[in-house]
């Protein structure tokens, strides 16, 4: 569908710069994580409108850390993020991390003291935020803005040295207190902070501000097109003023839309205090909006990128419904997937006229969907077999073209039943279900002219395996609980997992990871990271029909 499509607002933009030779017709973009969290569907939309916008016009991409807060930061989520974007099937030009730029930044900073467009502040986070102004007032200037170059130069060699502590001195940049945008009210540009950086070590006690550390890292790499979510619209006038002042690399900033999706928060924020709060397993949880826990659910990479490019780049906020990314998913896996059947809720079926002890071996194309069904496996019969409690009715309502006494099935790419009787216990809960089988209608050689409506799935219960299955729903009970009153985790669906036991075709024995399966008639599975060879786990990818648009 790429090819059909009309250009989203960023490819205009690239192909008239390459059309007017900016920047030699090249294109540079990055995708800048910061790595305190990983990475989640929003991220997904970030990483294939970068790397994508390069692909398309023969550019590159940088994956750049901006990793200028060394509290909240971290090695293991620097690796789980490369993994992610290698796994969405992405390659970067260069691996890069604003701490690399550390010197290069002191040394601009210091070139903007020295041109007296920046100043050592001795004022409180308060004092500053009260001297700011309003929207409508201007801001009032310090004594401290007055300070000669000689003193600034030295006040900042010194924090640098660490003769300050936390919080005691910033350097703001002399921009203009009653500039309408608050943000070039001389904004911050380094803060103390003594805090070991997972990178640098103890090297710096003084850390770049987001806005001196972003625009300039982008200049230093060249980046042509630096694209950003629309709340960085504020920041776009002090990116450039530092571009300007400092006369570096051209670089530009263009803002679209984030991703929004219902059901899920997207911050990473709340999504660690989900992890820390235990309320899912970790961040790969399957129930997580993340890369990771998508990737363990079973969406395959592609159908995410499929995703992303429908949902098209937008310059206004909105809310896309979790649905079309669990359409993607399905309509992915519908093609490549092989079919197995596997019983999640089971219930005995006895063929009473088949020989005790007998075993009869079938076999069922893996994939229908694909010409000459991608090659076949077999599978045992007997006398027992386990079938879905819901595919059996007491008392069957007319069109219920399953079993129920005096119905007939066709048990899929076996024999036909009918239902003779059932047995139940004393609480009155059906446990056997008691059918004939018709010899002469075994599949393929069907000359039995019976052809009953119903066709269900089964498996042999002598050769059956045990799997666990965890069945997974909405994360969250409403649509969008970042806006609802009160704390976000109140929404948590309480029901969002189920795990139950399921019988399986012995063929699912070999079942790899990350190759996803659909159980017929029950959806997309995929086995799960704890899975071993004694014991199958699987996961259910996505349901095979929206079960949420029936209700
Ligand atoms: P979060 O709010 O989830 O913590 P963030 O914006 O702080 O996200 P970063 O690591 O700074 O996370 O994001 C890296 C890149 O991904 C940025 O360019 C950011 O704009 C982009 N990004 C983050 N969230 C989304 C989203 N929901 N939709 C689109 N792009 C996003
Ligand atoms: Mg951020």
């Amino acid at each position: 569908m790429s090819e059909e499509r009309s250009l989203n607002f960023l490819e205009e933009i690239v192909e008239e710069d390459i059309a007017s030779g900016k920047h030699g017709g090249r294109v540079l973009t990055r995708f800048p994580p910061e790595p305190n969290g990983y990475l989640h569907i929003g991220h997904a939309k970030s990483i294939c409108l970068n790397f994508g916008l390069a692909q398309k016009y023969n550019g590159k991409t940088n994956l750049r850390f901006d990793d200028t807060n060394p509290v909240k930061e971290d090695v293991e989520y620097v690796d789980s993020i490369k993994e992610d974007v290698k796994w969405l099937g992405f390659e970067w030009a260069e691996e890069l991390y604003a701490s690399d730029y550390f010197d290069k930044l002191y040394e601009l900073a210091v070139t903007l003291i020295k041109a007296g467009l920046a100043y050592v502040d001795d004022s409180t986070a308060e004092e500053i935020a009260a001297q700011k102004g309003t929207p409508t007032e201007p801001g009032t200037p310090n004594q401290y803005r007055s300070r000669t170059v000689e003193e600034n130069l030295q006040l900042f060699a010194d924090m640098k040295a660490g003769k300050y502590p936390d919080g005691a001195k910033v350097l703001r940049a002399k921009v203009d207190l009653a500039a309408p945008n608050m943000h070039l009210r001389d904004p911050l540009m380094y803060r103390i902070k003594h805090a070991h950086h997972h990178r640098t070590g103890d090297a710096w006690c003084i850390y770049p501000m987001y806005d001196f550390a972003h625009g300039q890292s982008d200049a230093i790499e060249q980046i042509t097109h630096s694209i950003c979510t629309l709340e960085f619209i504020p920041h776009r006038d002090l990116y450039n003023w530092f571009i300007e002042k400092l006369n570096l690399f051209d670089s530009h900033q263009y803002e679209f839309a984030r991703l929004n999706m219902t059901y899920t928060v997207m911050s990473k924020r709340k999504l660690l205090q989900l992890v820390d709060d235990n309320h899912v397993e970790d961040w790969d949880d399957p129930r997580m909006p993340t890369i990771s826990g998508m990737r363990r659910r079973g969406y395959p990479a592609a159908a995410i990128r499929e995703f992303c490019e429908r949902i098209g780049v937008a310059k206004r906020e909105n809310m896309i419904d979790l649905s079309l990314l669990e359409f993607c998913v399905r309509e992915n896996l519908n093609k490549s997937t092989w079919r197995r059947m596997a019983v999640l809720d089971p219930i005995k079926l006895v063929i009473t006229n088949y020989p005790e002890g007998q075993t009869e071996m079938f076999s069922g194309e893996n994939n229908p969907e694909v010409e000459g069904g991608d090659g076949s496996r077999e599978f045992p019969f007997s006398k027992e077999i386990w079938i879905e409690r819901e595919d059996f009715m007491e008392e069957p309502p007319k069109k219920f073209f399953r079993l129920g006494v005096g119905l007939m099935v066709r048990l899929k790419n076996a024999y036909i039943v009918k239902c003779d009787s059932f047995v139940k216990d004393a609480e009155g809960n059906v446990t056997e279900v008691h059918c004939s089988y018709i010899p002469e209608s075994k599949s393929g050689n069907d000359t039995s002219g019976l052809s009953p409506k119903g066709t269900i799935h089964w498996v042999s219960a002598a050769h059956a395996k045990t799997a666990e299955v965890r069945l997974y729903d909405r994360l969250f009970r409403v649509e969008d609980p970042s806006n609802e009153e009160g704390d976000f985790k109140e929404y948590l669906n309480p029901d969002s997992l189920q795990i139950i036991n399921a019988y399986v075709e012995p063929a699912l024995a070999d079942a790899q990871m990350g190759t996803a399966v659909q159980f017929m008639r029950k959806g997309y599975f995929t086995l799960d990271k704890h899975s071993t060879a004694n014991k199958l786990v699987f996961n259910r990818t996505v349901t095979l029909k929206d079960g949420w648009k029936v209700k």
